[in-house]
């Protein structure tokens, strides 16, 4: 839209007392960053959420979502054919894309010719192979088995989330210092102020933001205090299973009132160019 036609159009919703809603409905790019608590970077269409209604709840509560399709090894989608499916199901949706990578073995089954069609990829920490050689999805319990020594396995999760920060092209850290449900009241006793220092470090030194999670409401305050005061970026995420899932970033609004945090203190999906995929080799 040229300055001129922009100007009489803002002068017509003036006239009209009407509030311009941002994203615009239709566009060809991105919607523009929502500050805080206004954007949650981590839907997932699935279960009983519809594209529609994720759409209606999104313009419903003003809150801008990145809606996210999930890869990787084992996973329905696992070529660029399945990515290209779904994006070009978003085109022109008031929303941001999402790429999310399972597994580790991702980065070798996807074209950074596609993944740079996303506004942003992201993964977790939580599949990975233990020192036995036995590959885990932390949320599984039969695959995790009773874990036996506590302090040895949240070594080899800070090891692996620091590996993925070091070699994997993300730009967003989600689902961050998870830990198996058998672990899960013991969590700020486990994540000791080492630990979060060394993912905080892996972070900062590879420009990742990471994930104020919602449904699981983690990570704590204290690991958000010190990802800020190191300028690691943050985003407020849900990673919902279903549409019951999906609230009003209550936790990510809880924290930003607690912690003072600020616009500046958030994450923005990068511009084009500046994408992780574009900036690192996908596979190493
Ligand atoms: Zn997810």
């Amino acid at each position: 839209m040229n300055t001129r036609l922009q100007r009489i159009v803002v002068a017509c919703a003036c006239a009209l007392g009407t509030v311009m809603a941002a994203p615009a409905l239709a566009q060809d790019g991105p919607p523009a960053c929502p500050a805080g608590a206004r954007a949650d970077f981590h839907v997932h269409v699935k279960g009983d959420l519809t594209l529609d209604e994720a759409l209606r709840r999104s313009r419903e509560s003003g809150i801008t979502y990145g809606i996210a399709i999930n890869g990787g090894l084992g996973f329905p989608i696992d070529t660029d054919a399945g990515l290209e499916a779904f994006l070009a199901e978003m085109r022109g949706r008031p929303v941001f894309t999402a790429f999310q990578g399972e597994g580790r073995e991702w980065v070798r089954l996807f074209s950074r010719a596609t993944l740079e069609k996303f506004d942003y990829v992201f993964t977790d920490a939580m599949t990975w192979t233990d020192d036995r050689g036995r590959r885990m999805r932390l949320w599984i319990e039969d695959e995790v088995g009773t874990i036996a020594d506590a302090e040895r396995f949240m070594d080899q999760l800070v090891d692996r989330a620091t590996t993925i920060f070091a070699t994997e092209p993300i730009d967003l850290y989600v689902n961050p210092t998870y830990v198996p449900d058998q672990l899960a009241a013991r969590y700020d006793a486990l994540w000791t102020p080492a630990r979060m220092r060394r993912l905080v470090d892996g972070l900062a030194a590879n420009g990742i933001a990471v994930e104020i999670n919602n449904r699981r409401r983690i990570p704590n305050a204290a690991f958000i205090r010190m990802a800020k005061q190191a300028g690691v970026k943050l985003a407020c995420g849900t990673n919902n299973a279903g549409a019951a899932d999906l609230g009003r970033n209550e936790y990510c609004a809880e924290v930003t009132r607690a912690l003072d945090l600020r616009p500046e203190d958030f994450w923005c999906p990068p511009a084009d160019g500046r994408k992780a995929v574009q900036r690192r080799p996908l596979a190493r």
